[in-house]
């Protein structure tokens, strides 16, 4: 009697901590969701009028009678503006995709000409960097089940990461490994690379290197957390390969059409 009543006190003990646990995860996912609402908002409301500042900057920058420190301030705030607009279009992009109520719509898209089109995108950078670009895929169309502004996104980030931190005279090989159910992407470059313990942050939003190789260079933070939202919307998977100094490689696994 005494060991059923043991039993029953532990078993009671343990029920009330799953059910706190339970009840913290609920309150996280739903902090986690006012804030994913919060940024969409934001980014949403400050759209409207950073169009009319770059509207209206184009404008005066168009007439003929400024004087030349004018149309320097002019263009400062162009310049100031259009940077804030692709952060603003980068938040609305990461909080769609993370956006579990928004509609899921996949469709067979063609990976190889969706790279291809990234590589195209980045053609005047890998020119005046000297890059050398191969890309190794099999003969046959590689198809895989996606949204494709989501693949163009994802494929164009990395591609676009691979240009940007390696130095000139690099290369930018990405490849296609089809296998049954899924399709392998890998994007690897032979440029800074990543220290092991950045790549425990590489996926987090607004994370930036400390590496003085990558601070140097423009960025958001915000690509690679925006490319892990669209993988796993659409239940697939993005792994890191870095050692500091020696290049990267960025493998994305998405779902065969
Ligand atoms: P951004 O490039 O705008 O800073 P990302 O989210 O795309 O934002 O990348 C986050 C950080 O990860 C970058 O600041 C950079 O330090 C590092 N990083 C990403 N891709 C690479 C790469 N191919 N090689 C080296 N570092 C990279």
């Amino acid at each position: 009697a005494l060991d059923i009543g043991h039993d029953l006190g532990r078993a009671l003990l343990n029920a009330r901590s799953f059910e706190r646990e339970r009840r913290l995860v609920d309150e996280l996912r739903q902090l986690d969701s006012y804030k994913s609402t919060l940024i969409a908002t934001l980014a949403h409301e400050l759209k409207n009028p950073l169009t009319a500042i770059l509207g209206h900057a184009e404008m005066l920058d168009a007439s003929p009678e400024l004087t030349p420190s004018a149309r320097n301030s002019i263009s400062a705030v162009e310049r100031g503006a259009a940077r804030m607009q692709r952060l603003v279009d980068d938040l609305l992009v990461l909080a769609r995709a993370g956006d579990p109520h928004s509609a899921f719509n996949p469709a067979p898209v063609d990976l190889h000409a969706a790279v291809l089109d990234a590589l195209d995108l980045m053609r005047v950078t890998i020119n005046r960097k000297k890059l050398g670009v191969v890309v190794e895929a099999p003969a046959e169309g590689i198809r895989v089940m996606a949204e494709s502004e989501g693949v163009e996104r994802v494929v164009s980030n990395l591609v676009s990461n691979a240009t940007k931190y390696t130095p000139e005279g690099g290369r930018i090989t990405v490849r296609l490994h089809p296998t049954a159910r899924e399709v392998r992407l890998d994007v690897v470059d032979t440029g800074i690379g990543i220290s092991q313990s950045d790549q425990e942050h590489l996926f987090s939003e607004f994370f930036r290197s400390t590496n003085p190789a990558a601070v140097a260079l423009p960025g958001t933070g915000l690509g690679l957390a925006i490319v892990k939202s669209i993988v796993e919307r659409h239940r697939g998977r993005i792994t890191c390969e870095s050692t500091l100094g020696r290049g990267a490689t960025f493998s994305v696994f998405l779902p065969r059409a």
